[in-house]
Protein backbone atom coordinates (compact mmCIF):
# COMPACT_ATOMS: atom_id res chain seq x y z
CA UNK A 1 0.00 0.00 0.00
CA UNK A 2 2.72 2.16 0.37
CA UNK A 3 2.56 4.66 -2.54
CA UNK A 4 3.80 8.36 -2.38
CA UNK A 5 2.22 11.02 0.20
CA UNK A 6 2.33 14.61 0.19
CA UNK A 7 3.16 16.57 3.20
CA UNK A 8 2.31 20.68 3.45
CA UNK A 9 3.77 22.06 6.24
CA UNK A 10 1.76 24.98 6.70
CA UNK A 11 3.92 26.54 8.81
CA UNK A 12 6.41 27.20 6.27
CA UNK A 13 3.46 28.33 3.60
CA UNK A 14 3.90 32.21 2.65
CA UNK A 15 0.96 32.02 0.10
CA UNK A 16 3.08 33.12 -3.05
CA UNK A 17 0.48 31.02 -5.01
CA UNK A 18 3.12 29.47 -7.12
CA UNK A 19 1.47 26.17 -6.04
CA UNK A 20 -2.10 27.40 -7.75
CA UNK A 21 -0.31 28.96 -10.65
CA UNK A 22 1.71 25.94 -11.18
CA UNK A 23 -1.00 23.55 -11.65
CA UNK A 24 -3.12 25.76 -13.35
CA UNK A 25 -0.02 25.85 -16.17
CA UNK A 26 1.04 22.74 -15.92
CA UNK A 27 -3.10 21.42 -16.25
CA UNK A 28 -3.28 24.07 -18.95
CA UNK A 29 -6.22 25.52 -16.84
CA UNK A 30 -7.36 28.88 -18.14
CA UNK A 31 -8.08 31.68 -15.66
CA UNK A 32 -10.87 31.65 -13.61
CA UNK A 33 -13.55 34.03 -13.28
CA UNK A 34 -13.64 35.96 -10.04
CA UNK A 35 -14.74 39.17 -8.18
CA UNK A 36 -12.91 40.82 -5.49
CA UNK A 37 -14.35 39.71 -1.99
CA UNK A 38 -12.56 41.29 0.02
CA UNK A 39 -9.72 39.09 0.68
CA UNK A 40 -6.45 38.33 -0.84
CA UNK A 41 -8.24 34.49 -2.08
CA UNK A 42 -8.80 34.37 -5.56
CA UNK A 43 -10.68 32.61 -7.39
CA UNK A 44 -13.11 32.08 -4.13
CA UNK A 45 -12.98 28.18 -4.40
CA UNK A 46 -12.12 25.48 -6.33
CA UNK A 47 -13.62 25.35 -10.04
CA UNK A 48 -13.17 23.48 -13.09
CA UNK A 49 -10.22 25.35 -13.67
CA UNK A 50 -8.84 25.46 -10.33
CA UNK A 51 -7.25 22.19 -8.88
CA UNK A 52 -5.45 23.84 -6.07
CA UNK A 53 -6.07 26.87 -4.26
CA UNK A 54 -4.40 28.68 -1.18
CA UNK A 55 -7.24 29.85 0.93
CA UNK A 56 -6.51 32.65 3.30
CA UNK A 57 -7.93 33.17 6.47
CA UNK A 58 -7.76 35.74 9.06
CA UNK A 59 -8.84 34.55 12.34
CA UNK A 60 -8.19 35.10 16.19
CA UNK A 61 -5.38 33.21 18.07
CA UNK A 62 -3.91 34.07 21.66
CA UNK A 63 -5.75 36.89 21.09
CA UNK A 64 -4.31 38.84 18.06
CA UNK A 65 -5.28 38.47 14.85
CA UNK A 66 -3.24 35.88 12.69
CA UNK A 67 -2.99 34.83 8.98
CA UNK A 68 -3.66 31.09 8.10
CA UNK A 69 -2.91 29.68 4.74
CA UNK A 70 -4.00 26.19 3.17
CA UNK A 71 -2.73 25.12 0.07
CA UNK A 72 -5.68 23.10 -0.80
CA UNK A 73 -6.36 20.16 -3.32
CA UNK A 74 -7.84 16.68 -3.14
CA UNK A 75 -6.07 14.53 -0.51
CA UNK A 76 -6.23 11.26 -2.55
CA UNK A 77 -7.84 9.54 -0.09
CA UNK A 78 -6.60 5.83 0.46
CA UNK A 79 -10.20 4.18 0.22
CA UNK A 80 -11.82 7.72 -1.85
CA UNK A 81 -15.31 7.95 -1.47
CA UNK A 82 -15.72 9.71 -4.74
CA UNK A 83 -14.13 6.98 -6.73
CA UNK A 84 -17.00 4.32 -5.08
CA UNK A 85 -19.47 7.01 -5.68
CA UNK A 86 -18.71 7.01 -9.75
CA UNK A 87 -18.54 3.14 -9.82
CA UNK A 88 -21.94 3.15 -8.43
CA UNK A 89 -23.13 4.31 -12.07
CA UNK A 90 -20.29 3.88 -14.70
CA UNK A 91 -17.54 1.33 -15.21
CA UNK A 92 -13.82 2.54 -15.28
CA UNK A 93 -14.59 6.30 -14.15
CA UNK A 94 -12.22 6.27 -11.15
CA UNK A 95 -9.04 4.54 -10.47
CA UNK A 96 -6.38 4.21 -7.95
CA UNK A 97 -2.80 3.85 -9.61
CA UNK A 98 -1.61 1.00 -7.86
CA UNK A 99 1.90 2.15 -8.02
CA UNK A 100 1.23 5.39 -6.34
CA UNK A 101 -2.08 5.64 -4.47
CA UNK A 102 -3.32 8.75 -6.92
CA UNK A 103 -6.72 9.26 -7.33
CA UNK A 104 -8.16 10.13 -10.82
CA UNK A 105 -10.83 9.98 -13.18
CA UNK A 106 -11.36 9.06 -16.29
CA UNK A 107 -13.88 11.38 -19.18
CA UNK A 108 -16.48 8.45 -18.14
CA UNK A 109 -16.54 10.14 -14.35
CA UNK A 110 -19.13 12.47 -16.10
CA UNK A 111 -21.45 9.56 -16.00
CA UNK A 112 -22.03 10.11 -12.91
CA UNK A 113 -24.29 12.60 -11.38
CA UNK A 114 -21.90 15.29 -10.37
CA UNK A 115 -23.56 16.72 -7.38
CA UNK A 116 -23.18 13.01 -5.58
CA UNK A 117 -19.88 12.69 -6.48
CA UNK A 118 -19.37 16.06 -5.18
CA UNK A 119 -20.83 15.13 -1.97
CA UNK A 120 -19.46 12.16 -1.26
CA UNK A 121 -15.92 13.71 -0.88
CA UNK A 122 -15.17 14.22 2.96
CA UNK A 123 -13.23 17.66 1.73
CA UNK A 124 -15.13 18.90 -1.13
CA UNK A 125 -12.90 18.94 -3.82
CA UNK A 126 -14.59 17.62 -7.10
CA UNK A 127 -15.62 20.06 -9.43
CA UNK A 128 -17.20 19.99 -13.14
CA UNK A 129 -15.63 21.39 -16.00
CA UNK A 130 -17.31 23.65 -18.29
CA UNK A 131 -17.29 20.81 -20.68
CA UNK A 132 -18.78 18.42 -18.25
CA UNK A 133 -16.06 16.32 -16.82
CA UNK A 134 -15.03 15.61 -13.59
CA UNK A 135 -12.00 17.27 -12.92
CA UNK A 136 -9.71 17.57 -9.43
CA UNK A 137 -6.38 17.02 -8.80
CA UNK A 138 -4.54 13.93 -10.40
CA UNK A 139 -1.36 14.07 -8.70
CA UNK A 140 0.40 14.96 -11.42
CA UNK A 141 0.12 11.09 -12.51
CA UNK A 142 1.62 12.23 -15.92
CA UNK A 143 4.58 13.53 -14.26
CA UNK A 144 5.22 11.14 -11.26
CA UNK A 145 5.07 8.39 -13.32
CA UNK A 146 8.05 9.73 -15.36
CA UNK A 147 10.25 9.97 -12.51
CA UNK A 148 9.15 14.13 -12.09
CA UNK A 149 7.27 15.13 -9.28
CA UNK A 150 4.40 17.06 -8.93
CA UNK A 151 4.38 20.87 -10.46
CA UNK A 152 2.92 22.41 -7.01
CA UNK A 153 5.60 20.64 -5.13
CA UNK A 154 8.27 21.82 -7.50
CA UNK A 155 7.70 25.03 -7.65
CA UNK A 156 6.98 25.96 -3.77
CA UNK A 157 10.40 28.37 -2.83
CA UNK A 158 9.70 27.57 0.74
CA UNK A 159 9.52 24.03 1.59
CA UNK A 160 5.99 23.62 2.40
CA UNK A 161 4.67 21.73 0.05
CA UNK A 162 7.07 18.18 -0.04
CA UNK A 163 6.32 15.09 -2.09
CA UNK A 164 7.57 11.27 -1.90
CA UNK A 165 7.45 7.75 -0.57
CA UNK A 166 4.62 7.53 1.80
CA UNK A 167 6.52 6.03 4.97
CA UNK A 168 9.36 9.29 4.12
CA UNK A 169 6.52 11.90 4.29
CA UNK A 170 4.90 10.41 7.30
CA UNK A 171 8.38 10.24 9.04
CA UNK A 172 9.13 13.99 7.87
CA UNK A 173 5.50 15.41 8.94
CA UNK A 174 6.07 13.76 12.26
CA UNK A 175 8.95 15.14 12.92
CA UNK A 176 8.05 18.36 11.81
CA UNK A 177 5.17 17.69 14.44
CA UNK A 178 7.20 17.53 17.45
CA UNK A 179 9.49 20.41 16.77
CA UNK A 180 6.44 22.71 17.02
CA UNK A 181 4.81 20.86 19.67
CA UNK A 182 6.34 23.33 22.47
CA UNK A 183 5.70 26.16 20.95
CA UNK A 184 2.25 25.65 19.50
CA UNK A 185 0.59 22.97 21.45
CA UNK A 186 -2.41 22.41 19.52
CA UNK A 187 0.04 21.51 16.12
CA UNK A 188 -1.51 18.30 14.85
CA UNK A 189 -1.27 16.02 11.13
CA UNK A 190 -4.79 16.15 9.81
CA UNK A 191 -6.48 12.78 8.80
CA UNK A 192 -3.08 11.52 8.12
CA UNK A 193 -4.23 7.55 8.49
CA UNK A 194 -6.39 8.03 6.04
CA UNK A 195 -5.58 10.29 2.65
CA UNK A 196 -2.08 10.81 0.71
CA UNK A 197 -2.31 14.82 1.36
CA UNK A 198 -1.04 15.28 4.70
CA UNK A 199 -1.29 18.85 5.93
CA UNK A 200 0.45 20.21 9.24
CA UNK A 201 -1.08 23.07 11.49
CA UNK A 202 -0.72 24.93 14.41
CA UNK A 203 -4.13 25.95 15.47
CA UNK A 204 -7.85 24.28 15.07
CA UNK A 205 -8.16 23.18 11.86
CA UNK A 206 -11.23 24.77 11.29
CA UNK A 207 -9.64 27.81 11.78
CA UNK A 208 -7.42 27.23 8.36
CA UNK A 209 -10.55 25.84 6.22
CA UNK A 210 -13.96 24.29 7.24
CA UNK A 211 -12.73 21.16 5.30
CA UNK A 212 -9.12 20.86 6.36
CA UNK A 213 -10.51 17.89 8.06
CA UNK A 214 -13.08 15.45 6.93
CA UNK A 215 -16.70 16.93 7.16
CA UNK A 216 -19.79 15.23 6.83
CA UNK A 217 -22.80 16.94 5.13
CA UNK A 218 -25.74 17.85 6.98
CA UNK A 219 -28.84 15.52 6.12
CA UNK A 220 -26.98 13.27 3.79
CA UNK A 221 -26.75 9.89 4.03
CA UNK A 222 -22.73 9.08 4.03
CA UNK A 223 -21.94 5.53 3.13
CA UNK A 224 -18.38 6.19 4.22
CA UNK A 225 -18.96 8.29 7.76
CA UNK A 226 -17.02 6.09 10.07
CA UNK A 227 -14.14 5.90 8.10
CA UNK A 228 -13.99 9.97 8.10
CA UNK A 229 -15.13 10.16 12.09
CA UNK A 230 -12.94 13.13 14.23
CA UNK A 231 -10.05 10.94 15.42
CA UNK A 232 -11.51 10.78 18.99
CA UNK A 233 -14.51 9.42 18.15
CA UNK A 234 -13.38 7.00 14.87
CA UNK A 235 -15.18 3.54 15.86
CA UNK A 236 -17.92 4.65 17.84
CA UNK A 237 -21.66 3.56 17.01
CA UNK A 238 -23.06 3.55 13.45
CA UNK A 239 -25.35 5.69 14.70
CA UNK A 240 -22.40 8.34 13.23
CA UNK A 241 -23.80 6.40 9.58
CA UNK A 242 -26.76 9.06 9.28
CA UNK A 243 -25.91 12.57 9.64
FE1 LIG B 1 -11.95 11.69 -3.90
FE2 LIG B 1 -12.34 13.78 -2.29
FE3 LIG B 1 -10.77 11.78 -1.49
FE4 LIG B 1 -9.99 13.42 -3.44
S1 LIG B 1 -10.35 13.98 -1.32
S2 LIG B 1 -9.83 11.15 -3.43
S3 LIG B 1 -11.92 13.88 -4.48
S4 LIG B 1 -12.98 11.64 -1.91
FE1 LIG C 1 -2.17 20.39 -9.38
FE2 LIG C 1 -0.51 18.37 -9.91
FE3 LIG C 1 -0.30 19.67 -7.58
FE4 LIG C 1 -2.43 18.12 -8.06
S1 LIG C 1 -0.33 17.44 -7.85
S2 LIG C 1 -2.46 20.16 -7.14
S3 LIG C 1 -2.73 18.40 -10.27
S4 LIG C 1 0.06 20.51 -9.63
FE1 LIG D 1 2.58 28.16 0.11
FE2 LIG D 1 4.50 26.87 -1.26
FE3 LIG D 1 2.07 27.20 -2.34
FE4 LIG D 1 3.72 29.31 -2.03
S1 LIG D 1 4.05 27.51 -3.36
S2 LIG D 1 1.50 29.21 -1.57
S3 LIG D 1 4.73 28.78 -0.10
S4 LIG D 1 2.55 25.98 -0.49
Amino acid sequence: MEGKSFFIDTTRCTACRGCQVACKNWNQNGASTTKNTGSHQNPPDFDGNTFKLVRFSEVEADSKVAWYFFADQCRHCLEPPCKDTIAGYVNDGAFVDEATGAVYYTAKAKEAPFDEVRTSCPYDVPRQAADGRLVKCTMCIDRISKGLIPACVKICPTGAMNFGDREAMLSMAKERLEGMKAKYPKAQLLDEDQIRVIYLVVDDPRKYWKNAIAGLKPGIIHRFAARFLPKGARGESGAAMTT
